[in-house]
């Protein structure tokens, strides 16, 4: 199963590498804004953001008629979220930010797929962002449905979001412990961290350091974001 994950990381890696002389043209207008943000800078404005978001405290920044006018030439979000569709965990609200600052990738499962690996390197490529976080949370309904649907079936019969998070339930499973379903949710983060850190497209970045790749887990109740891959 694992075999077959990382199989497809490596195949959608090598497609958007052929395509990326294609992406390039089509993103040529490049887009102005403020000099980017390090990793470390980037990764600490979202904690502060956070922060204040648990404290009922949110500042609502940029949200004025001034900063979309800023924006309508150009963007550089400072940071690229892969996050779960789930409605209690919208990225822009639980880091307190606003128009410009974050670009984000969603889908149920917050796993890596080719057309979100495309979105985020031209994040990545095109806009100056030097931080991606991969962010998963408590009680994820596409988690609970993988562990119910990875049981039974192959993974290449089922739909391609189980099929994606079934590598972590596996591993949850033969770690065993009390609680299958929080510990699928922390590895699937951590899958999907390794897969777009071995990116051929990231790879290098991430290496030199110029580029950092995070996991992270949201709670509901508290609207706590917990690194629980530091990229370190
Ligand atoms: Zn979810």
């Amino acid at each position: 199963m694992r075999t077959m994950q990382l199989t497809f990381a490596v195949m959608i890696a090598t497609l958007l590498t052929c395509a990326k002389m294609q992406l390039s043209a089509v993103y040529a207008a490049a887009d102005a804004g403020a000099p980017a943000m390090t990793p470390t800078q980037a990764l600490a404005q979202l904690i502060e953001g956070n922060r204040r978001f648990q404290r009922d405290a949110n500042s609502h920044p940029h949200l004025h008629a001034k900063r979309r006018s800023e924006l309508a030439g150009g963007q550089s979000p400072f940071a690229v979220i892969l996050s779960c569709s789930d409605s209690r965990v919208p990225p822009e609200l639980i880091f307190d930010q606003g128009l410009g600052g974050l670009f984000v990738v969603r889908l149920a499962g917050n796993t890596v797929t080719r057309a979100g690996l495309e979105s985020i390197d031209y994040a990545v490529g095109h806009l100056g962002t030097n931080l991606i976080m991969v962010l998963g949370h408590e009680s994820c309904g596409a988690v609970k449905g993988a562990l119910s649907e990875c049981v039974s079936k192959p993974a290449a019969g089922l739909p391609e979001i189980f099929a994606n998070i079934c590598p972590a339930v596996d591993q949850a499973r033969r770690k065993g412990g009390d609680n299958l379903e929080s510990s699928a949710i922390d590895l699937n983060v951590t899958d999907q961290v390794k897969i777009l850190e071995r990116s051929p497209v990231f790879e290098k970045r991430v290496a030199d350091g110029s580029l950092k790749i995070v996991g992270a887990r949201y709670n509901l109740e508290s609207g706590k974001v917990e690194i629980i891959n530091s990229g370190d």
